[in-house]
């Protein structure tokens, strides 16, 4: 008998950077299983796929256990933004916490190899800049972003005790501030709220001064960098920081995309939320050492594509 194509779990995968990844491993020739709630996350993401004879979408929510056979896994679901993370703070804990137990329990029964998508919440507040694997991070561990910050470390810490306990081969991803094509246009994160603003006319909301800093990557390379780390070699555990080291104050984000849509939007200023992170960029020396991947899309040029897109849904 002919030996099937690989396949490939993906949890999250009708979300915004779910999607991207199922895109590119149908395109490469993988089977793909997408595991979704749509808590965050919708169908539409995945349209393009559902008569692909390669792909699956089964609705589940990972908190429950999950019984299939796979090859492989990318464990992405959780809702990363914090308007919605914050809505029910119990369930973003329990997505990430049960969530990664059930995957790891999947993982080691059919010994997959297993990727968790982290996060640079887990630097929190950073006293080091920029931030590299070995900063322990400074998190909060009693406010509101904590369900998400405290999940995701201790998502972190199953992944490296299974991988202790039970020689499961994981694949740890830090991944910092990404944006692109099929962002939820109310999810509240920064380049969605201000090119939604521009596009409609609204005032363009800078929280706090303007002067925080954050570093932002363009999912396609992003989802490279995912693609790649789940490849390399099998000593190779991570964490890795997936991000673009180009640093940008949110004044200056608000000014190039009112630049690049020709918006007449007034910029305001509203309250900082608590225990928002000052600065953030990553530093990327190990994922282009172990992986040999760097950015390559500049802001100017994913903004580009991703006002196209907004453009066609608001
Ligand atoms: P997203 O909200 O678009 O995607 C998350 C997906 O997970 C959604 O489709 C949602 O419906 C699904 N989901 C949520 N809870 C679930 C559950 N209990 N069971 C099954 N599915 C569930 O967010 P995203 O930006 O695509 O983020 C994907 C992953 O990457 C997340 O784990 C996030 O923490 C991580 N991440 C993203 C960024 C970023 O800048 N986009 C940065 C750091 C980390
Ligand atoms: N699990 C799952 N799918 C599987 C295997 C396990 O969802 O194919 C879940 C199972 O419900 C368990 C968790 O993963 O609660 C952890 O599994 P593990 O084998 O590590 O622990 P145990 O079953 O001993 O609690
Ligand atoms: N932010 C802002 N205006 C908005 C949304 C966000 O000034 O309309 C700020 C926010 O306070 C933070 C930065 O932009 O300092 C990035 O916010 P986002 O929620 O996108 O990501 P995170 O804080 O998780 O890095």
């Amino acid at each position: 008998m002919q030996k099937t194509a690989e396949k490939i779990l993906v949890t999250g995968g009708a979300g915004f950077l779910g999607s991207h990844l199922c895109d590119r491993l149908i395109q490469a020739g993988l089977d793909v299983l997408c595991v979704d709630n749509f808590y965050t996350g919708s169908k539409r993401n995945v349209q393009q796929l559902l008569d692909h004879p390669r792909f699956e979408l089964m609705r589940h929510d990972v908190t429950f256990p999950l019984y299939v056979e796979v090859d492989q896994i990318y464990n992405l679901a959780c809702p990363a933004s914090p308007i919605h993370y914050q809505w029910d703070p119990v369930q973003t804990t329990k997505t990430s916490v049960h969530g990664a137990i059930n995957l790891l329990g999947l993982a080691k029964r059919v010994r997959a190899r297993i990727l968790q998508a982290s996060t640079s919440e887990v630097y929190g507040d950073p006293e080091v800049h920029p931030q590299r694997e070995d900063y322990w991070g400074r998190v909060n561990p009693i406010g509101i972003r904590s369900c998400y910050d405290e999940g995701k470390r201790c998502a972190e810490t199953l992944f490296f005790d299974y991988w202790r306990q039970h020689q499961l081969q994981i694949k740890v991803v830090r991944i910092f501030n990404t944006y692109g094509p099929r962002m939820h246009p109310r999810d509240g994160r920064v380049v969605s709220n201000f090119i939604v603003q521009a596009l409609t006319g609204q005032d363009i909301t800078i929280y706090g001064s303007g002067a925080q800093t954050r570093s932002f990557c363009y999912v396609d390379d992003l989802v490279d960098a995912m693609i790649r780390m789940m490849g390399s070699d099998a000593d190779f555990t991570g964490p890795v920081n997936i991000g673009n080291p180009s640093e940008f104050t949110m004044l200056e984000l608000a000014e190039q995309v009112l630049r690049l849509t020709g918006s007449k939007s007034k910029i305001v200023f509203e309250p900082l939320p608590q225990d928002d992170p000052k600065q953030r960029q990553p530093d990327i020396a190990l994922a282009k050492s172990r992986l040999g991947w760097s950015p390559s899309v500049c802001l100017e040029d994913g903004l580009k594509e991703t006002i196209r897109y907004f453009k066609e849904i608001v």
